[in-house]
């Protein structure tokens, strides 16, 4: 079973109320993508029906678990090529809830993606929540907490799940990138920056390239003020298409995080202007995979926007 890293405090919180005997039918799991929502997900149902409820790891539960075949558990999440998760899975996910378990009093279902929950879909799993059978757990993990009904969300235990710690990360890339960059300190020290607290952003880093481009595209946008806008240009031109948009993105808006808290509130128009540049940026993955907009010439723009609003002196103070 893949441990666990970071999110000590869920897990102690869902061993205490499992010992206490009063444990919540539905655990909403929230927070941003790729910091291990899932894995804690999946630990906590092994917590659960484990022999000893210590996610063992070689009793008979723990190992069917492991070979992904416990009876009594069930996975829905988003399916391929699907926008939404559809009432259908949502209904197969309440009728198994409504059976009696197997191999133990308990069935649990693990929803991911819950975040793609159309309407109808939400609406039907509200009713699962209103009315739990006995001896049930629904696990939700969401990555936007804001896209699900308060009805929803109203009847959940909600858990927050915090990036994780510089230790965390490395510890979650480091098994990760063993057989790639493990050896290589000073590129997993480079990787562990580009993730700021969140390793699932960076795991499609296995190529030295890769990293190499994104190393000179954070150099070059340190301090956007006063970029060279000539060199950004042709970073553009020459990676845009293989280096993953997300992580442009990232890298690009990271050092802008603390001056974003900062903002003075006598500021309050220059800011604005700035948060619409930041939002522009952050949309500019997905309009590149909707509208296959060509790529390097509007990552440009929005990079230039970002600089005009950076450069009024009020922002700059
Ligand atoms: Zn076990």
């Amino acid at each position: 079973m893949k441990n666990v890293i970071g999110h000590q405090l869920v897990e102690q919180r869902f061993a205490d109320a499992l010992q206490r005997g009063n444990l919540h039918h539905a655990w909403l799991l929230h927070g941003i993508k790729g910091i291990g929502k899932h894995t804690l997900a999946e630990n906590l149902t092994a917590r659960l029906l484990c022999d000893s409820h210590s996610a063992c790891g070689t009793c008979h539960a723990c190992r069917m678990l492991e070979a992904g075949s416990h009876p009594d558990v069930y996975h829905i999440g988003l399916l391929e090529k699907k926008r939404d998760i559809s009432i259908d899975q949502v209904r197969d996910l309440l009728g198994f809830l409504a059976l009696s378990g197997s191999e133990s009093e308990r069935r649990v279902v693990i929803l991911d993606d819950a975040e793609r929950l159309n309407n109808q879909a939400a609406n039907a799993l509200l009713k699962g929540l209103e009315e739990p059978s006995p001896g049930s757990l629904l696990l939700i993990v969401c990555a936007d907490i804001e896209k699900l009904p308060a009805t929803v969300r109203s009847r959940c235990l909600l858990q927050h799940c915090a990036p994780l710690d510089e230790p965390g990360v490395r510890e979650v890339l480091q098994l990760e990138f063993a057989d790639t960059l493990g050896a290589d300190a000073v590129l997993l020290d480079l990787v562990v920056g580009f993730a700021d607290g969140c390793p699932g952003a960076v795991s499609c880093l296995h190529e030295r390239n890769i990293i190499d481009a994104l190393q000179l595209w954070s150099r070059l946008t340190e301090n956007i003020a006063d970029a060279d806008i000539a060199k950004v240009e042709n970073w553009c031109r020459s990676n845009v298409a293989s280096v993953p948009h997300e992580l442009i993105i990232r890298v690009l808006l990271q050092p802008l995080y603390p001056l974003l808290q900062n903002l003075k509130p006598e500021a309050f128009e220059a800011a604005q202007l700035l948060h619409k540049a930041v939002r522009g940026c952050m949309r500019w993955p997905g309009e590149v995979q909707r509208q296959s907009l060509r790529a390097a010439p509007s990552l440009l723009a929005c990079l230039l926007e970002l600089r005009s609003a950076l450069r009024n002196p009020v922002i700059q103070r």
